[in-house]
């Protein structure tokens, strides 16, 4: 998987990301590349639930929890999807709202500058 396209990050990219992502840390464009590499790439899921076991097995071997860590590792994964869709759709509707500020703002101007 090393023929990626231009604005695509790399598995070893994507890779290091993954203490970021396990810890909440990651930006909506790093976890959206994430998320979407993930989809394409089963070398990176592979790599991403050893971590994820590794990463929580320990915390719930020490609490005596067991809990199916696949299935949570899926949840969370498609909770990052949708936050991702809710901030991107977010960043649409502040950016169609400044857009619609400034057009308010020219028709303004034009009609003072007519009249
Ligand atoms: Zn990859």
């Amino acid at each position: 998987m090393k023929e990626n396209g231009r604005n695509e990050k790399s598995c070893k990219e994507i890779q290091g990301l993954i203490p970021r992502y396990l810890s909440g840390n990651l930006s909506l464009k790093e976890a959206r590349a994430f998320t979407g590499h993930l989809k394409k790439c089963s070398d990176c899921r592979e790599e991403i639930e050893i971590s994820y076991l590794v990463d929580q097995g320990i915390a719930r071997v020490e609490s005596g929890e067991t809990i199916d860590l696949h299935a949570d590792l899926e949840t969370m994964l498609t909770d990052t999807e949708e936050a991702i869709q809710r901030l991107t759709q977010f960043s649409t509707a502040v950016y169609l709202i400044e857009m619609t500020a400034v057009f308010v703002l020219i028709a303004c101007v034009l009609i003072l500058w007519i009249f």
